[in-house]
Formats: structure tokens, sequence, C-alpha cells
């Protein structure tokens, strides 16, 4: 395992990555003191530290990637968490976003598809400090039986807003999700106004890799 070093050259990095993903529009004070705090070069194999403070999405295992800076910002100020919130995201991968949410101070259920990175997750994120509920498998029609949530966040890219997803919400609770084609999806916020009736407001462009599962893309023969 690599050691956990976070030296005074990694905070002065943090500090330029937060002021960059402010300047591209990122308000919220508490997601940008989150990712002020959280040692993104943590999740990164030690030969790749150089790139952890580059606001750009990286490889981590099984193909899958950690998510851009900005856009681990940009989702989490769509989401509007307050402390306490019960948030579900769908997508661990890396861990990082499920980080920055417990640092925003939400209850975090957090699912992934692919077992070699839940695997990882589950024995890195508590050396870390971070205990969110995680679990492994298709996340793509929620998770159910901890329904309702404040907030939903998916971290891939769908097809299409899963109506599970909707039904998994409190009323005024909110989901984001990226929607579109296997190359580039706008982001999508819908805010659950009542039982029946819902908000939706469409965002800017994202590629994110795609979800997969029965609300997602085929899998193209991949390994789960
Ligand atoms: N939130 C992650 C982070 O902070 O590193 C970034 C996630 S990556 C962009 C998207 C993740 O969604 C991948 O790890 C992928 O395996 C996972 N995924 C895709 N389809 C899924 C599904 N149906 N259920 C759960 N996870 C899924």
């Amino acid at each position: 395992m690599r050691q956990l070093e976070d030296t005074y050259k990694h905070k002065g990095l943090r500090k330029q990555l937060v002021q960059e993903i402010s300047r591209k529009g990122i308000k919220d004070k508490a997601v940008l003191n989150a990712i002020h705090k959280i040692p993104r070069h943590f999740f990164f194999d030690k030969i790749f530290d150089a790139h952890a403070y580059e606001d750009k999405a990286f490889p981590i295992d099984a193909g899958q990637t950690i998510s851009q800076p900005y856009t681990v910002a940009f989702q989490s100020e769509l989401l509007q968490v307050k402390p306490e919130d019960k948030i579900l995201e769908i997508g661990t991968g890396s861990g990082y976003q499920a980080c920055v949410l417990l640092e925003l101070g939400a209850k975090v259920y957090t699912i992934e598809y692919q077992k070699k990175l839940y695997q990882k997750a589950i024995r890195f994120l508590p050396k870390l400090g971070y205990q969110p509920h995680m679990y492994q498998g298709d996340g793509s029609k929620g998770i159910t039986r901890f329904a309702p949530y404040d907030g939903i966040i998916v971290t891939a890219g769908a097809p299409t807003i899963p109506e599970e997803l909707i039904k998994q919400l409190k009323i005024g609770g909110r989901l984001v999700i990226p929607v579109g084609n296997n190359d580039i999806q706008s982001m999508v916020l819908i805010e659950k106004v009542s039982e029946n009736k819902i908000k939706k407001k469409q965002f800017d462009n994202f590629s994110f890799v795609p979800l997969r599962g029965e609300r997602g893309w085929p899998t193209n023969g991949e390994i789960k």
C-alpha cells in the first residue's frame, strides 16, 4: 500500500486546484472546502501523483475513471447537501466523490458495479477515516431498501432517467444525473416537488463512463 503523505507541495497544488474550479464557476463554499481538505493524490498510484491536482478525470482500475474535480464540485453543488442528509451515490469508483459528500456532512450510501473497485474502496476509505455505507452491484435502479433519499447522484452517463431513482427521492429531494449518449451527456437536475410532480433542469455537457446495468447501457462483455 502506498504511504499516505500529504506534503506542503500537495497542499499548495490543492489550493491552486480549488482556485481553478472556483474560477470556473463553483461558488458553494462547503464544496470548495471539501475539495481543499481531501488529499486527491491518495486516490492515485504514487507514480501518477503529479496528475492528482490537474482538473482532469484520470483512469483508475477496471477501465473506469476518477471524475474531474470540477465535475465532482459541479454535481455536489447541484445536490445542495445539508448536514445529515441521506445521499445515494451510484458509481463509487475511487471513492473520492463519496468522501466529498461525507465532508459535506451527509450520510452516504454508495454502490459500485465493478467488484474490483468496490473491494479496493471498502479497504481503502476507512484508512482515510471515511466510512460511507458501501455496496457492490447494479445501482442503476437505486437501492430501495434504504430509500427515501434527500439526494441521489449518478456518476456515470445514463441513456435515460431511471424512474426508480425518482421514486426513491423524498419530496423536496434532488437527483443529479448525466444523461446522453456514450460520448457526451448533459447534466440533469430533477427536483421532486410532490409525489407526482418533478421539476427538471438541464445544464452543461460532460463526458462520463457509461452507466451499466438494467437501466444503463449494454456491457460489451466487460467483466464485473
Ligand atoms: N464517483 C467516482 C469517483 O469519485 O471516483 C467516479 C466514478 S466513475 C466516473 C463511474 C463509476 O460508475 C465507475 O466506477 C463504474 O464502474 C460505475 N458504474 C457504472 N454503472 C454502474 C451501475 N449500474 N451501478 C453502480 N456503479 C456503476
